[in-house]
Order: structure tokens, then C-alpha cells, then sequence
């Protein structure tokens, strides 16, 4: 999936309303959190801010062209409202059908963190809605001038609650720290390994005591040749990303998956690993789900995560 994620204003003399916080603030501080998770799950973005602006129309109108150039899927645009410090709750601006059923779960999942239901609406009217090709929706995540939403905000739920509601998954945590390489990483490491049933050299399961060895290194080689990365043996960023994307079960079918969420199925059940779901691997998969009284469908769905990596 190809997101187009606009963070509202920030291109002066585009600026943000201004209440109890700046909405310049809040739309940075949820629109970039929702652009890493989105990525993290593997998906592409396309980042439709401009960085500067001559007026408030070429800032619209930068937006709008990103995501047109860029042949976006579905065209977020993410802003927060202000009216008369009463007035909270949330509501997102749709101009199609498309655009109307992508932006209902998106609405479901922010109610649901507590936030008054205001409703999907008519955004014909708005510049980003028109002039977007794509499917597109303009959030407004709830009220900067109201106490009670303020009081309740918090950009990582609200950027979760979003990234929940446009792709159904749930964006896995951040990341360990590159630059310190304490005990608890290795232990996460040797637990998501164990996890993944990814053995050592003897293929035997890794003992979780947070201490680096030869085991760890040779089972997280194994697990790198199956992501198609380079064996170094050392759990990087480039590897956690990886991981990141196994352990967002994804869900795969023919023809239209692939990438390393692919590849660790295929090793799982037998198929060859060259990370394209194929008639090979559909075979595999159906052979799996008959083995384990799954739906013999050959979709890889929750159902068939939970026998993979529980
Ligand atoms: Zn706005």
C-alpha cells in the first residue's frame, strides 16, 4: 500500500490554528509518528508536506501534486480543529465512497480512545479532497482549544489509533536503540528468535540469558538467510526492520505479497524461499492449514500467524 501523508500546514504562510497548543505542533508530532509506524509495517509513504510555501494555495496545491506525481493509493491529510473551546471530539472530511469507507475505521479507532463522535462529513469543499486523485480524507483528530480533548491527547495513541484504523494492523514497538547494545537487547533478540523458531548451529532453541555467543550470532545468521540479507550475524537496523515485518503478520496471498514476510512463511512451510507467493507456495501454505485443521483458503490470516509465531 502507497500512503500519501500530508501533516497539516507547517509551510508558512500555511500556519495552524492556535488554542490551548499550536496545531502546527500536533499535526508534526502525530503525522510523523504515523508515517515510521506506516513504514514499519512495511508500507510505502509518500510524505505530501511541502517545506515551504508562497502562499496558503501553493501549499495546497504542493500537496496535492506530491501525492498525484507519486500515485498514491490513499491520501491522508492530517489536521487538528479549533472553534469555540467547547465544541471537542473528532471528525474526518471524505469527497468520495472510497474515500468515505477507508476513513470510517480511522474514525472508529480515535472514538475509541474515548474522543466524541462527530462524524464522517461532506469535504467537497476542501481544496486537499478535490484536487487529490486518489482516495483521499482529512482528519481532524479532535479540538486544540478544548480542554477536555488536550487533556486526553497523546500523539503516540492518536498516531496508532490512525495507522490502526488505515491498515488494520498494529504497528509493532520501536526499534532498540543502535548505539547502546545493552542485555536487554540481545534477551529481546534471543526471545524474538525463539519466537520465530529460529534454532543455532545444533538446532536447538537459544537459552534467553540476554548474553551474546555463538548460538545467538549463528541462529540470527540463519534468520538473515532466510530474510535474504546479509549474514553478518549481527542484528542491525536493516534486520530489525525485517523482523518488524514477520512479526506484523501481515496478511498474504497469491500474487499479492511478497518481501520478507513472504520469505519467512516460505521457510516455515517448506516452500522455496525466493520471497514471491506463487502457486509453490500457495500449495505449501494450504498443505500447512490442512496439517494444523486450519481453513484450507491458502491466505495466511491471523489464524495461521498464531500457529506460525503465536
Ligand atoms: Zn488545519
Amino acid at each position: 500500500m502507497r500512503f500519501g501523508i500530508d501533516i497539516g500546514h507547517n509551510a508558512s504562510p500555511d500556519i495552524g490554528a492556535t488554542g490551548i497548543r499550536q496545531e502546527d505542533d500536533l499535526t508534526r508530532e502525530v503525522g510523523t509518528r504515523v508515517i515510521t509506524r506506516l513504514r514499519s509495517l512495511g508500507h510505502t509513504v509518500i510524505d505530501c508536506t511541502p517545506s515551504r510555501a508562497s502562499s496558503v494555495t501553493n501549499s495546497l496545491w504542493q500537496r496535492c501534486n506530491t501525492a498525484n506525481v507519486n500515485r498514491v493509493d490513499l491520501f491522508v491529510s492530517i489536521h487538528f480543529n479549533k472553534f469555540n473551546g467547547r465544541a471537542n471530539g473528532t471528525e474526518i472530511f471524505v469527497a468520495s465512497d472510497a474515500g468515505r469507507s477507508r476513513a470510517q475505521p480511522v474514525l472508529n479507532a480515535i472514538i475509541a480512545m474515548g474522543y466524541f463522535n462527530r462524524g464522517l462529513k461532506n469535504g467537497a469543499h476542501l481544496y486537499v479532497l478535490r484536487n487529490t486523485a486518489a482516495p483521499a480524507m482529512l482528519v481532524e483528530c479532535c479540538f486544540i482549544d478544548s480542554r477536555a480533548d488536550m487533556d486526553r491527547y497523546n500523539s503516540d495513541r492518536m498516531a496508532d489509533a490512525i495507522v490502526q484504523g488505515l491498515t488494520g494492523q498494529t504497528a509493532p514497538p520501536a526499534p532498540p536503540d543502535e548505539d547502546s547494545k545493552p542485555v536487554t537487547e540481545i534477551l529481546q533478540l534471543q526471545k524474538t528468535l525463539n519466537q520465530l523458531r529460529i534454532t543455532d548451529a545444533n538446532n536447538r532453541p537459544l537459552t534467553e540469558d540476554g548474553l551474546p555467543g555463538p548460538a545467538t550470532e549463528a541462529a540470527t545468521r540463519k534468520l538473515q538467510a532466510v530474510l535474504g540479507l546479509a549474514t553478518d550475524g549481527i542484528a542491525g537496523e536493516r534486520t530489525w526492520r525485517n523482523i518488524r515485518q514477520v512479526l506484523a503478520k501481515p496478511t498474504l496471498y497469491y500474487n499479492h505479497a511478497a518481501g520478507p514476510a513472504v520469505r519467512y512463511l516460505q521457510f516455515r512451510v517448506g516452500a522455496d524461499v525466493d520471497g514471491i507467493f506463487g502457486p509453490g507456495t500457495r500449495a505449501e501454505v494450504m498443505r500447512f492449514q490442512s496439517m494444523n485443521r486450519l481453513v484450507v483458503d491458502g491466505i495466511v490470516g491471523p489464524a495461521s500467524w498464531r500457529v506460525l509465531i503465536g
